[in-house]
């Protein structure tokens, strides 16, 4: 199967579904990105981010966690750092928060024997 928006290549299984299409891990990350969404704040304080890029002040609660768990113990399967992060928090919010530290070039995701790693860029 191929992404409907890169052209990439997906393995079986790994599709993942947004609005009707077939996309990579990648492109669904980034469809999920707040900056593409109707959300003035959200781009508003992704372009202040930008602007401001490095400085941890910038970043909210869970997006440090984010950081802060990656800076520890290196990359992490999504689903158990959402086991980590406990029950505050659920994979749609984590994706979104995700999306806005890729944004930043602060996080990526990696695959490593098939499976989706999320690390520092
Ligand atoms: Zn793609």
């Amino acid at each position: 199967m191929k992404c409907d928006k890169c052209n990439a290549t997906i393995e079986q299984g790994e599709e993942r579904q947004h609005n009707g299409q077939n996309l990579c891990e990648d492109c669904y990350i980034d469809a999920l990105s707040p900056l593409k969404a109707c959300d003035p704040w959200a781009v508003h304080s992704a372009k202040s981010l930008e602007k401001l890029t490095g400085s941890p002040s910038t970043l909210t609660p869970l997006q440090s966690e984010i950081l802060k768990d990656l800076e520890r113990n290196g990359p992490i399967e999504p689903p158990l750092l959402l086991q980590k992060l406990g029950a505050k928090v659920t994979m749609p919010q984590l994706e979104r928060e995700f999306a806005t530290l890729r944004h930043m070039e602060r996080v990526r995701g990696e695959k490593r024997d098939g499976k989706v790693y999320w690390r520092l860029w």
